[in-house]
């Protein structure tokens, strides 16, 4: 039988102040455990005095002497400016915020300790703000290295080091898990490796401790993945417990749908067709997150598990993340679904009251076999007669809160079918989506031809707007999208505008039209209506676009401030070219000059057509969490281990999940808890 796990609050330690609490508090931290787990951001090492002869550029170091000269200057700036000198020679201290204390600590004369980078200055090496240390007759060297750590502005340093240091005296240790788990790994135990990163010893490897692979670092980092995979885990039996109504294939709308089609379904819509059906004649709810680029044709995936589900009597909600999209799948029910005599039932938040009313009167009496609409959909007043399908476009634009509101519109539970034209990376979908099916739509419609991606400085504008020209007189349809710029939605507005003026002033002889984010809804839609038939030309337009519009006809899309943008928002926005049989071109215009990650992002983006590929260099560049999107609200966050970094130890804790649950149930709650519990609770996806 397991110990039980002793997780002392933070207020039973005498020691801590309610200020220090509070502010630990807002670094997430509620006991004691999770302050053991609160680790070093880096380190420095305090452990011995380097002479000032053997400093080397670019390397952190400890140096002690005594101050020969101090000055106050104010030219070219102002600026503090010490000179340090030991046996071997002198060093320049600098800085340039400073307060009187500090001058008075860097008096000629006065002895100290002091640790910095050392950088090449005007008169030799020099530190720009050192930390610094007055030093007595018999000052000692520290004994380990010195951890820093994040936190928050009110809760220095020393104070933190001394509460982790409590912590780690009173804290329960104890292994949670059978010791076989750790030991065909070869990793330390937990206790050892604690101790180990809040108090390296000197002759650890600074660099390797630093970049997390010591074996210390690979011990908390695996318990941290093992907590993850436990958890998902847990949440995917809870769903196999719970019922839901079970729907047996369709006999007659879906070969009905696909007779009227105007193409044939391609070998990988076949393949997640079937996968989903399957899944709808469970007693479960299904969870499926159907995955597929942009373009791969998930619309009518969707289409035919919605008709499974109402051939068995119950109703579907489609959702959608904005407006835009929401009428475009409203359109495209309606041209599938009325021959098959489907009533569907339309709901935005725009609405006026009148249909709204009827909107919602269909809905609850089930006449509406289908509703399609945005956010809308999950609001109180919504009542289903019998939701037995909810399917989610573009799922990580929602949050999990969203979704599970939802959920919550059926009884039983209803399925759940989840789709994202951002490719999740495999380490992802082994993690953050592990309590979920995966479906991947991994072959495009036949007769696309690929998107050719040019990169091109904004200085030749000029060529562009000419090609753009060249183009909409051939009968083609172009975008210009607008900069994003995050920092202001006004001024992202005002581009967007002057944009669209500028445009009407270059081509007088096109039908040039604006749509952004802050439009009414129905405006919107209006200009998507006019792009849609071909009235329009040109459309300048914010990154509303990106998701899922569908203009077959648009072959040309020029990019402002590519640079600006994430990678998998760049392939999402070029993905509304290409969707016809037309040669289609994307124009990435970027403005000089380029830093070397904006450059090697763009190559990325000019090199790839492929959406995994471009997902795992985004996974690479700026961590999961932009991939993830809303779906982090109510996820907890890896915080140590590092998919690509750790994803030997990820495929280890994937392996041994079910094994622990199965024979060591207690363990693993001792366990969740221990890793959990600083996390806040986990709201069940
Ligand atoms: P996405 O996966 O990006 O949501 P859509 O479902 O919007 O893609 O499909 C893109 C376009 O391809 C639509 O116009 C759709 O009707 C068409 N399409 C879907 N499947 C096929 C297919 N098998 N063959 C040809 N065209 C298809
Ligand atoms: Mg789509």
């Amino acid at each position: 039988m397991a110990r039980h796990l002793n997780v002392t609050q933070l207020s039973q330690i005498k020691a801590f102040s309610k200020p220090l609490i509070a502010n630990l508090a807002k670094l997430g931290i509620a006991s004691c455990q999770g302050l053991l787990l609160h680790l070093p951001l880096r380190y420095i090492d305090e452990t011995h005095v380097t002479a000032v002869r053997d400093l080397h550029m670019g390397e952190s170091a400890q140096v002690e002497g005594e101050i020969v000269h101090a000055e106050v200057t104010y030219k070219p700036r102002k600026a503090l400016i010490a000179r340090l000198e030991d046996a071997s020679g002198q060093l320049t201290l600098r800085f340039l915020h400073f307060y009187p204390s500090q001058i008075n600590a860097l008096k000629v004369g006065a002895k100290v300790r002091v640790y910095g980078e050392v950088r090449n200055g005007f008169f030799g090496y020099e530190m720009v703000h050192p930390t610094c240390k007055a030093v007595g007759e018999k000052s000692e060297v520290a004994e380990t290295l010195t951890p820093v750590y994040p936190t928050v502005a009110g809760l220095g340093q020393a104070s933190l080091r001394k509460a982790i240091r409590i912590a780690l005296q009173q804290a329960d240790m104890h292994e949670t898990l059978p010791a076989q788990v750790y030991a065909h790994l070869d990793l330390p135990s937990f206790k050892a490796s604690l101790i180990a990163l809040h108090h390296p010893s000197p002759d650890v490897n600074l660099r390797a401790l630093d970049n997390k692979i010591t074996v210390h670092w690979r011990r908390l980092a695996f318990d941290e993945l093992l907590a993850q995979q436990l958890s998902m885990r847990k949440h995917y039996a809870r769903r196999r417990s719970v019922s839901a109504p079970q729907f047996k294939p369709s006999k007659q709308l879906v070969s009905a749908l696909l007779k009227s089609l105007p193409f044939a379904l391609t070998g990988a819509q076949q393949k997640v067709a079937l996968e989903i059906e399957r899944d709808l004649t469970q007693a479960h709810p299904m969870q499926r997150l159907l995955q597929g680029d942009v373009g791969s044709g998930k619309t009518i995936v969707a289409c035919m598990a919605a008709l499974q589900c109402i051939e068995n009597g119950w109703q579907v909600a489609l959702m959608a993340p904005t407006e835009i999209l929401a009428e475009q799948h409203y359109r495209k029910m309606l041209s599938w679904l009325m021959p098959l005599n489907i009533k569907i039932a339309w709901l935005t938040g725009s609405q006026n009251k009148k249909d709204r009313e009827a909107a919602l009167q269909s809905i609850a009496s089930g006449e509406a076999r289908l509703v399609v609409g945005t956010h809308a959909l999950f609001q109180e007043a919504v009542r289903f007669k019998n939701l037995g399908l909810a399917i989610i476009d573009e799922q990580h634009r929602f949050g999990v809160h969203q979704r599970l509101a939802l959920r919550q519109k059926g009884q039983p539970e209803p399925h759940q079918l989840m789709m994202s034209a951002t490719p999740i990376p495999r380490t992802l979908s082994m993690s953050y989506y592990a309590d979920l099916d995966v479906s991947v739509i991994d072959e495009l419609p036949p007769g696309r031809s690929p998107i050719v991606t040019k990169i091109v400085s904004d200085a030749r504008r000029d060529e562009i707007l000419q090609r753009v020209r060249e183009a909409c007189l051939q009968g083609n349809q172009a975008y210009w999208v607008c900069p994003l710029i995050e920092e202001s939605e006004a001024l992202q507005l005002a581009t967007a505008n002057d944009t669209y003026t500028l445009m009407q002033d270059e081509f007088p002889e096109l039908k040039v039209g604006l749509v952004h984010g802050r439009m009414k809804p129905s405006e919107k839609q209006a200009v998507m209506a006019e792009f849609s038939a071909g009235h329009l030309q040109l459309l300048v337009a914010t990154t509303v676009i990106e998701v899922g519009v569908d203009v077959p006809n648009a072959s040309l899309m020029v990019i402002e401030h590519a640079e600006r943008m994430g990678l998998s928002q760049l392939h999402q926005l070029r993905g509304r070219v290409g969707r016809g049989s037309a040669k289609s071109t994307c124009i990435l215009l970027y403005q000089n000059k380029l830093s070397d990650t904006a450059r090697a992002r763009l190559k990325v983006i000019y090199e790839s057509n492929d959406g995994f590929v471009i997902a795992q260099a985004d996974l690479q560049i700026r961590g999961p969490g932009e991939l993830l999107g809303v779906r982090q609200s109510g996820v907890p966050m890896l915080k140590i281990a590092d998919l690509e970094r750790d994803v030997d130890l990820l495929e280890a804790a994937k392996t041994m999940a079910d094994a622990l649950l199965k024979n060591y149930p207690t363990e693993v709650e001792q366990h969740l808890e221990r890793w959990m519990s600083s996390a806040g609770e986990l709201v069940k996806v």
